[in-house]
This record gives structure tokens, sequence and C-alpha cells, in this order.
């Protein structure tokens, strides 16, 4: 089914001045890494290296093997130490290869520099498996798979937008690595016979733009297109309905667009440059729980405390982690998991009391949702365990953007029900296919 659009209103503070200008810091002090064994949700997962095994930053170590390739790298250089298993970003025990840090950090390039301009398509999309990009967004997608069925692609789409609180990583990323970002994108175009390529990014950022723009200068073929500040405007439906006036059923290629996140072009560009994959990522470390927020240039595989840690502490006793965004981010119950391939940021929030009062029928949660949902009644079908009007309501389509719970004059976190009325419709669903 086809989403319609909400009004894109909600201008959100976006508290991005607590990092947007600060030193990007550099962890390199973990005595030991966790490199974990899934991709997306798939943990098929082949370990390559055996307890004992001396691996280098670059090292493949693992490799998904299921409906996609995707290889998994050593972010240090040091010894395998072994496996664990432990909570994840996604909310459930995954297994962790340990890796223990000699702190030489050693490279060894798993394979050579590609000059885009000489490979074939098929080239640059078995080089883009080989090397593990992932979309770096924030959801790990194998970005190969996007061009390998990619078909009549008119405009590579980069989503420079960033639209969640707090995260400024993306932002960062592109002002320090134009050069990379601008092969990358120029490769996605390749793989997708593109004739063009836009980068999004909000009209708030005149600076950024500017940057950008003197960046691509010589390509006529990239363009900026700046975009209001509104929440969620980094959505990907939005984008595009913001960049083309078109909407789309499932995927962006049925209005002849592929979307990839500037990290992810990023990535990709750095890797045909050096041979390397993405063994370290930018995060955003903010929110008023932690002491001194910046953005830390982490090895994948390091645990949230050690970042925490570098960002000074927690500056209360009591606060609320998030996995991402404060509005999309998932909320993990300890500082244990570690930074993946798609990390972005980390928010840390003082949990203050709600004085939460009883909904005021007022509509702003439906005036204001994206995907023209009516959050309240779904809360209300949700609590009653009511199937039919839950699918009547199209409950899937909810995007988990946290607006209605932002928007609630009462304090009610609408998302939550929203939630668990997805999980109760997609079991219930599950059920009925298995009957
Ligand atoms: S979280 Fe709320 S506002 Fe956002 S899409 Fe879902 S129902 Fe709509
Ligand atoms: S925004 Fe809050 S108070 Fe208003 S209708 Fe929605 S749930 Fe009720």
């Amino acid at each position: 089914m086809s989403l319609l659009l909400g009004p894109m209103k909600q201008h959100l503070d976006g508290h991005k001045g607590l990092t947007d200008h600060n030193e990007i810091l550099a962890l390199k002090d973990a005595k030991r890494v966790y490199i974990p064994l899934i991709n997306g949700q798939s943990t098929n997962v082949e370990v390559l290296v055996k307890e004992g095994d001396r691996v280098y930053v670059g090292t493949k170590v693992a490799q998904r093997n299921d409906s996609s390739i995707v290889p998994l790298f050593s972010s240090v250089s040091g010894k395998v130490v072994g496996q664990e298993t432990f909570l994840h970003a996604i909310l459930k025990p995954v297994a962790h290869l340990v890796i223990e840090n000699d702190f030489k950090y050693e490279t060894k390039a798993p394979f050579k520099p590609l000059d885009y301009t000489k490979a074939s398509e098929a080239e640059l999309i078995d080089f883009t498996m080989n090397a593990g990009i992932v979309g770096c967004g924030g959801a790990g997608f194998p970005t190969y798979v996007k061009y390998k069925f990619a078909k009549d692609v008119h405009t590579i789409l980069i989503n420079g937008v960033e639209c969640e609180p707090y995260i400024t990583a993306d932002y960062r990323i592109m002002n320090e690595k134009g050069k990379e970002m601008v092969i990358g994108i120029k490769a996605m175009m390749k793989m997708a016979k593109a004739p063009k390529a836009i980068i999004a990014i909000k009209a708030s950022h005149p600076e950024l733009i500017a940057t950008v723009k003197k960046e691509i200068e010589g390509h006529s073929d990239i363009s900026v297109f700046p975009v209001p500040d509104v929440y969620p405007m980094g959505w990907e439906r939005t984008v595009v309905f913001q960049v083309f006036k078109k909407r789309y059923d499932k995927l962006p290629g049925e209005v002849g667009v592929v979307v990839n996140n500037v990290t992810t072009a990023i990535a990709l560009g750095t890797a045909l440059e050096t041979g390397m994959p993405i063994t370290e990522k930018i995060v955003t470390v903010s929110g008023d729980g932690v002491k001194e927020p910046h953005n830390v240039m982490v090895p994948v595989g390091v645990r949230v405390s050690e970042l925490v840690a570098k960002c000074g502490g927690y500056a209360s006793e009591d606060v609320l982690l998030c996995a991402g965004g404060p509005m999309m981010g998932k909320t993990l119950t300890n500082d244990q998991f570690v930074i993946t391939p798609y990390s972005n940021a980390i928010t840390v929030l003082i949990t203050r009391p709600i004085d939460k009062v009883a909904c005021l029928r007022c509509g702003r949660c439906s005036d204001n949702c994206p995907s023209s949902l009516q959050p309240v009644r779904i809360n209300q079908f949700e609590e009653t365990k009511n199937y039919e009007m839950l699918k009547r309501l199209a409950v899937n389509d909810c995007i988990e953007c946290g607006m209605c719970s932002y928007i609630c004059p009462s304090k009610i976190d609408v998302t939550e029900g929203i939630r668990r009325a997805k999980r109760l419709v997609q079991t219930r669903a599950a059920a009925e296919v298995k009957k």
C-alpha cells in the first residue's frame, strides 16, 4: 500500500550544537573488541578464524552467508581469544568474536584499491559486496544488493539529512571526507547506470552546503538539494517525496531512485581508494546524560561503556541509553553492547519523572504523523487487542519515528503502544500463515 505523507511541519530542537563543532575524539585504547556475528537480523555467519589466530586491522574474520554475502572484518590488530554472547543493539543476545587488542593497529588491506573510472559495473558491485559495505544510516542493509537489482534508475539520492535530534556524525564526516564522498557517489552512479546524483542536506546548514558544493565542483552530474529542517525529513520516503514529488509502494526503485546514506557513500569511496573496509565509525555520543558530548572515531566492536567513559562518563546515575537518536533509536538496558559498522549515535538522556495525564483527544498525534495514521485510535485498539481494527488502521505503516510521543501534550508514550500493536499484528499474521 502506498503511504500518504503527513504534514511534516515539526521543527525539532535538534541539540546539534552540543557536538557539531567539537573536536572529533579518537578512541584507540579498548583492550578488547567484540565483532558482532550478525548483519541486519541474520546470524547465519561463518567464522573464518580460530582462537589464538593473529589478526590485523582489515583481516576478514567472518562472513554472513545466506540471502546476502556480508564479510566482517577485524577492527584492531591482535589475537582472537574466543566468543562471547551478550545483548546487541537489536535487543537480542548475539555471539561476538572477541579480539585482544595489541594496540599496534597493524593494518593489512584485504583487497586492492579500485579505480571506479576503469572498473565495470559488475566489478564495482562485486567490490562493494566483498568490502562488506552496508547501509551506515542505522539499517546495515548490504549495499551491493541495491545495485545488483537496480533497473531504470535516473538518480542516486544521497541522504545527508540527519534529522534525528542530537546526531551530528553525518554532518561532521561530510565536512571531513568530501573526496571519498564524491568517489563513492560516482561509483554508485556507475553501478546503477544513473545519469545523475543528488545530495539532500538541510537548508539550515548553509556552511555544509557550501563545503559540499565546493567538493562536487567539476561534477555537473552531482548536485545539492536543500530540504526543510523538519522531522522526519531524513526518512527515505519523505526525502524522496521532497526531492521528486513522487510516492512509492515498497522501494524507491519504483520511481527510478536508489537512496543511500551519505556515510555509506563515504565508506564505499574510502574502500575504493584504500582497499580498506569499514573498521571504524564516527559515532555521536550526546544528550544531557553524558558529561562531555562529542563525536568519536571508534573501532567497530568497542563497548558503549568505553565510549561514554571517553566522553567524561555519565552526568547522572539515572539515565536512558539509546542506540541511535532519541526519536527512532532503541532503548538499551545496559551499556555493554558494541558499536557496529552501522552505528551512528549513542544518546544518553537523564530520566525525569513524567507527569502523565489522560488523553485530551487533541488529535495532535494524528495531525503530525508522517504516515497519516491515527496513533491514539491504534493505542485504544492495542489495549483491547483488537487485531482486525489494528490491521484496518494500517499499524504496520508506522515507521516508529516517535513523533506522536514527542508531540503529545499529555506526555503519553504513544509510540510504545504503537510498537506493541505492530508486534501483535505481526505475530498474529505469522500465526495465520502457519495455519
Ligand atoms: S511513531 Fe507515531 S507519529 Fe511516527 S509513524 Fe508511528 S504512529 Fe506515526
Ligand atoms: S496527542 Fe496525546 S493527548 Fe492528543 S490525542 Fe494524541 S494521545 Fe491524546
